[in-house]
């Protein structure tokens, strides 16, 4: 999967919502997560982010990042 990390905070350009096939974004009030199970790892979002937020959860040190992409996705709405 991949995970929206620090960099989306205050962000929101929204062009990784665009290209997403699976729309498995999801929106709070200061940034974008990805719902994990929902990610089918096509990996368009990526060069799509102008903050560079979106990283492949195989990067190191992103496990933090991967729990919080998961626990926001199940409580913040679909965009
Ligand atoms: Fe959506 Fe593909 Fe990005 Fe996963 S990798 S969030 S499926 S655009």
């Amino acid at each position: 999967t991949y995970v929206v990390t620090d960099a989306c905070i205050r962000c929101k350009y929204m062009d990784c919502v665009e290209v997403c096939p699976v729309d498995c974004f999801y929106e709070g009030e200061n940034m974008l997560v990805i719902n994990p199970s929902e990610c089918i790892d096509c990996g368009v979002c990526e060069p799509e982010c102008p903050a560079e937020a979106i990283l492949p959860d195989t990067e190191n040190g992103l496990e933090q990042w991967l729990e919080l992409n998961t626990t926001f996705s199940a409580q913040w709405p679909n965009v």
